[in-house]
């Protein structure tokens, strides 16, 4: 079964289009660059014919080389620079009224401004992963290889159609050039290499001169529902109190509903002041949970993913008939972070090495210049 619900109305399969365009690289003098996003690393596998749940990141990458891109990033890289500004940001929201939210998932932007409008100002600034590699690519890698951006051709793989949505925003200014969503990315390695087998293929890293490649474990949970959630709290407990704790803070109450979909919550001490989260996902989950805020509910930070169970669900991913699906990615996902040697974004020596030399400090005027984006009022007044 596939389970976004959010995304279906842009699909567009666009295979022939990166496959064109990887053929034609030299002649039009372009270097043609992928990132791949958290949770693909782990549902492509099923494509290759291998069990659910297993994470196939060195195959990918390898695969990915010899299919002709030039340069394999992590979204997990961007996921971590993510955490940095979006935990400066929760930082200076705190204790300022209402609950900051999450704004890495298109599928619950869109749903925000199409739906519940009211809640914009809720919206974290940051863009997404997707956005903030983007950005990142076409200035500071752009400026560090000497290639002009525009010859910069950037493909994301993506777990959903959602994310051709979003990287079609005019706010995220055409950083990212076609995403492709998992099923997408297999078919065109599969077409560029019939038979290719992943469970033969020799594993390779992501790689780059200039840190692109670097990516901890609390990145990699952005693959999963609660995953920006701990992710974002190892960071600001460290910057609050200096300590770094062990690396599951979060012990959330509340059960996974029948249609996949839950609405947990905790309190998580941070420092002196409780901080008090929810996490949600799934879109019948937060509609609910919207209408639990505005009877008065009061909550700190929020993190929603559209589809139940977070990316690991997203409606790009291949289908599966399993039932226990969603768990089975889900724990690979967390498996991924345990075997991380860095677990904590702010321990990335890659994002670390662009705030020196590049952006300044989190939430300084360039990072708000390139990382953080706006959102419209989208609903339809009758
Ligand atoms: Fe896409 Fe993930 Fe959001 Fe689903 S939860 S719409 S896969 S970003």
């Amino acid at each position: 079964a596939t389970f976004c619900p959010t995304g279906a109305l842009t699909e567009r399969d666009q295979v022939a289009e990166v496959m064109a365009v990887i053929r034609a690289k030299k002649a039009a003098g372009k270097t043609v660059v992928i990132q791949t996003a958290p949770a693909v690393r782990v549902t492509i596998s099923e494509a290759f014919g291998m069990e659910p749940g297993t994470v196939t990141t060195g195959q990918l990458v390898a695969a990915l080389k010899k299919a002709g891109f030039d340069h394999v990033f992590d979204v997990d890289f961007a996921a971590d620079l993510t955490i940095m500004e979006e935990g400066t940001e929760l930082l200076s929201r705190l204790g300022k009224g209402g609950p900051m939210m999450t704004s890495c998932c298109p599928g619950w932007v869109n749903f925000v401004e199409k739906h519940y409008p009211d809640f914009i100002p809720n919206l974290s600034s940051c863009k997404s992963p997707q956005g903030m590699m983007g950005a990142v690519v076409k200035t500071y890698w752009a400026e560090k290889m000497g290639i002009a951006p525009e010859d910069i051709f950037l493909v994301s793989a993506m777990p959903c159609t959602a994310k051709k949505d979003e990287a079609a925003r005019p706010q995220l200014e055409g950083d990212v050039d076609v995403v492709l969503t998992t099923r997408e990315l297999a078919r065109l390695l599969k077409l560029h290499r019939p038979g290719v087998n992943f469970s033969t293929l020799a594993p390779e890293s992501f790689s780059d001169p200039h840190g692109l490649g670097d990516s901890t474990g609390a990145a990699v949970l952005f693959g999963a529902s609660g995953g920006v959630m701990e992710a974002a709290l190892r960071t600001v407990h460290a910057v609050v109190t200096g300590e770094e704790l062990p690396d599951a803070l979060l012990d959330l109450e509340g059960a996974v509903r029948p249609n996949g979909e839950s609405l947990h919550t905790a309190t998580v001490p941070v420092g002196d002041a409780n901080v008090r989260v929810a996490v949600v996902h799934g879109l019948q989950a937060t509609r609910e949970f919207l209408e639990r805020l505005k009877a008065g509910e009061e909550y700190d930070f929020v993190e929603v993913m559209a589809c139940p169970g977070g990316c690991v669900g997203g409606g790009g991913n291949p289908s599966s008939q399993d039932g226990d699906i969603l768990a089975r990615r889900t724990a690979g996902i967390y498996g991924d972070d345990v075997n991380m040697a860095v677990r904590r974004s702010h321990k990335n020596e890659g994002v670390k090495a662009l705030y020196d030399e590049f952006l300044g400090s989190p939430n300084g005027h360039k990072s708000h210049e390139l990382l953080h984006t706006t959102y419209t009022d989208r609903s339809v007044k009758l």
